[in-house]
């Protein structure tokens, strides 16, 4: 594989190399993103409440925490899913808090149950541990899929399939732990505001699935109860639960900030001479081969972001960092070993060079059971789809190119319409090369 264009993340991180040498370790203050979302909305109402229905109750808190956190903290983006009255689908709104890179989703609701007599508040994060009492809100709160006009979407994830089980809980076990913590704190602070607290619970919810940031859904009440559903309607009760969320957020980014060193003093030093580029090549840091898998966010990559993967028969190899500059590629070889991968190291490769005789490149972007023909909607558009049958799966690819480069622009052509996990493969004409 050959790799020569410096994509824009590149160019600023080489750019902050250059800038502050020496000092890479001293954080910059850095935005936080907080995306709150209000459940339901448009023809969606949610729960039916006794003076107002969750879709009303749940935009008001929203947009009260909303401005309270953007009140207190200049430091901190405040994007929200929807501050009107609309329609949005489920993952939409894990779509909006990945495209802001979320460092924190709340997904705020109301429950309600068959039995009026019902109360108290709970938070979820996402969990394949379901509890039979559980069932009914993840089912209340999934069922908008119903006026969806992509149900296929969700059907993908199947909870029964041991695979998906573990894609998934690798994907969202880098999140679980701020996300248990946040909860617990948005329920504490319910708890001293004199609610009633039914706990921190975990379930399996669309909305939160997709997220790769630590993610939340919070029930403030069952508003088909009299006294809490009267009170969660009413604005003393709107303020009180978003000061309550607020105060949450008080611990919850004070211990973030601890952690992540911010408040640290920033020492700028001079530039060193401009280093020239090492012509002809690129260097990346190879650190893991491996015969699984694993997504972006995966507890095996151990942090390491815009990882590359490359699979070469039924391996996989995957590449951290892109550069031309010597310097940095010594910057990110240390940075990866010190990430724990000890055997990293250094692949070099040749700008343009191609692949010999049919070799070439393609972007696989779908592995279903399913058999699809050239031009099924779930393509997205992509043309000259290549199937191959995998025992019982299919597996779909797009494109052929002979240079590496070539292959990372139909990768993110691929990727940007809306295949996240698409990856490149190494083929002999039509044979994955094994
Ligand atoms: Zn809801």
């Amino acid at each position: 594989m050959r790799l020569t264009m410096i994509n824009k993340q590149i160019f600023f991180s080489t750019l902050f190399f250059l800038l502050f040498i020496g000092n890479s370790f001293a954080q910059k203050k850095q935005n936080f993103v907080i995306v709150i979302d209000a459940g339901h909305g448009g023809k969606d109402s949610g729960a039916k409440g006794v003076v107002e229905n969750e879709k009303d109750i749940v935009l008001d808190v929203s947009l009260q925490v909303g401005k309270l956190i953007e009140k207190k903290y200049k430091d901190v983006k405040v994007v929200y899913t929807r501050t009107t009255d609309v329609f949005l689908e489920l993952y939409e709104r894990a779509s909006i808090a990945n495209k802001n890179h979320a460092n924190l989703f709340i997904s705020i609701h109301c429950n309600s149950a068959k039995n009026n007599s019902a109360y108290g508040s709970e938070t979820y994060v996402m969990g394949m541990r379901r509890m039979q009492d559980n069932i009914e809100v993840s089912q209340r709160e999934n069922n908008v899929i119903l006026l969806e006009d992509n149900q296929e979407r969700y059907q993908r994830f199947n909870p029964n399939d041991p695979e998906a089980v573990i894609a998934f809980e690798i994907m969202h076990s880098a999140y679980q732990g701020q996300s248990i913590r946040f909860a617990q704190l948005v329920e504490n602070e319910f708890v001293k505001n004199g609610r009633s607290s039914r706990g921190v619970k975990q379930n399996i919810f669309h909305v939160l699935r997709e997220n790769a940031s630590p993610s939340v859904l919070i029930e403030l009440g069952f508003i088909n109860n009299y006294d809490e559903g009267t009170y969660l309607a009413s604005s003393k009760g709107k303020e009180e639960m978003s000061e309550a969320i607020l105060k949450a957020f008080d611990v919850y980014k004070k211990e973030y900030d601890s952690k992540s060193g911010i408040g640290e003093e920033v020492v700028e030093e001079k530039p060193k001479e401009v280093e020239k580029p090492v012509p002809g090549k690129t260097f990346k840091i190879q650190f893991l081969v491996s015969k699984n898998k694993y997504s972006a966010s995966a507890a095996q990559l151990k942090g390491l972001t815009g990882v590359e993967i490359v699979q070469t028969g039924d391996t996989y190899k995957y590449y951290y960092g892109n550069t031309n500059m010597a310097s940095e590629r010594d910057e990110l070889l240390e940075l990866v070993k010190r990430k724990g991968f000890k055997d990293a190291f250094v692949a070099e490769f040749t700008n343009n060079e191609k692949l010999q005789g049919k070799q070439n490149y393609r972007i696989q972007f779908l592995t279903s059971n399913q058999k699809y023909r050239d031009k099924d909607q779930k393509f997205a558009g992509l043309k000259n789809v290549l199937r191959i049958k995998d025992g019982k799966l299919y597996k779909y690819f797009h494109g052929s190119e002979k240079t590496y480069d070539a292959a990372q622009n139909t990768l993110k052509q691929v990727q940007d319409k809306g295949f996240k996990n698409a990856f490149v493969v190494t083929f002999d004409g039509e044979k994955i090369i094994e």
